[in-house]
């Protein structure tokens, strides 16, 4: 049965993040031929609506609003309910970052719906959407759906592939306004702690350093390895704890959780709390000079060596190409 599904496009700095299209192919599968609306938050955002359409979305519902130009949950919980007032939606679709780890559960108990966080990867089954999402830090995957009233679900980034653009798609952009009040959070700064360049959580290629880089210097190298093939710098909460990097570069199960493409771990012992973080990126690289580290266990690509002779080494390798 056809179903009407919206999706929470996500904006960072001006720009929708590439999970925001990744949903929108979620929605496509769980509208099952019905209609996907995109819906976009925040002031002066509606010249991105057209990418959403771009990407599969049917229609753009907008919401601009000044108290918007932040996310707060408060704010961004009126905002999207009063769409969903509008459209009646039987499903609502969120990227899993830290915007939809925090909104979705409060939309879900706003609507008293049922939420499936954390999906990578849904299919039909008897007209019914199964979700796949790990558990116990990624050592095994369980099987979910919503039985009754509206679904809610958010997907991980870089999962789900997207649908291919097509700039020829159009569709109705149309706002929805609506009053917002008693936002009872006010951001009084925001402190950015991430590195400039390319988003960890989105990253095709992450090249991550542990204990075994050394020191702070010790992570240059593996940002010019980073830079040549177009990707982020990550870490473990060893190099983190060691004050070798920011925190915010921490991956792993109290860190951020990723699946690039290909995932280099220089110096990592590969701890069962760094793993549930990267064990499910495409192609995982391992260089480590102990050849009984834990790493190599999950490794498609063991490099038994010296990190600091290795990384430059495929640096200079990769730069040719
Ligand atoms: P180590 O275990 O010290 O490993 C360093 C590795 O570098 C070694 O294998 C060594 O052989 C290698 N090495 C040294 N020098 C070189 C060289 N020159 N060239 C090549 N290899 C070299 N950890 C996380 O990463 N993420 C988390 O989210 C996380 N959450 C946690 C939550 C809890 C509740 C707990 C208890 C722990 C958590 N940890 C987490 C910590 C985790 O258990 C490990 O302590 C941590 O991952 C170890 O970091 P590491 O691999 O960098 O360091």
């Amino acid at each position: 049965m056809s179903k009407k599904v919206l999706v929470l496009g996500e904006i960072r700095d001006g720009v929708l993040r590439n999970v925001s299209f990744e949903a929108i192919a979620a929605g496509k599968k769980v509208a099952q031929g019905g209609e996907v609306v995109g819906v976009l938050i925040g002031e002066s955002i509606s010249g991105l609506a057209d990418q959403l359409i771009h990407y599969g979305a049917d229609r753009v519902a907008t919401v601009e609003h000044e108290k918007l130009a932040q996310y707060t949950s408060d704010g961004y919980s009126q905002a999207l309910l009063a769409v969903a007032d509008r459209e009646n939606p039987d499903a609502i679709i969120f990227g899993h970052t830290a915007l939809g780890k925090d909104l979705s559960p409060k939309i879900a108990s706003r609507l008293q719906a049922g939420l499936i966080s954390d999906a990578t990867a849904l299919e039909e089954e008897d007209g019914e959407m199964i979700f796949t999402r790990p558990i116990y830090s990624g050592k095994a995957f369980e099987k979910k759906k919503v039985s009754e009233g509206i679904l809610l679900a958010s997907v991980r980034p870089n999962n789900i592939a997207p649908l291919e653009k097509d700039e020829s798609r159009t569709g109705d952009i149309y706002p929805v306004n609506t009053d917002i009040k008693d936002i009872r959070t006010v951001i009084q700064e925001v402190v950015r702690k991430t590195a400039e360049g390319v988003d960890l959580s989105e990253a095709k290629v992450i090249v991550a350093g542990g204990r075994g880089v050394k020191s702070e210097d010790g992570f240059k190298p593996l940002q010019e390895l980073a830079d040549v093939l177009g990707g982020a710098v990550g870490a473990s909460r060893g190099a983190c704890d060691a004050d070798y990097c920011d925190y915010s570069l921490q991956i792993g199960q109290t860190g951020k959780v990723v699946t690039p493409d290909l995932y280099i771990a220089c110096g990592i012992s590969g701890a069962i709390q760094h793993l549930a973080g990267m064990s499910n990126s495409k192609i995982i690289v391992a260089i480590n000079k102990d050849p009984e580290a834990s790493i190599f266990g999950v490794a498609d690509y063991g490099i038994v060596g010296d990190l600091f002779e290795v990384v430059p080494m495929l640096t200079e390798e990769f730069k040719k190409l």
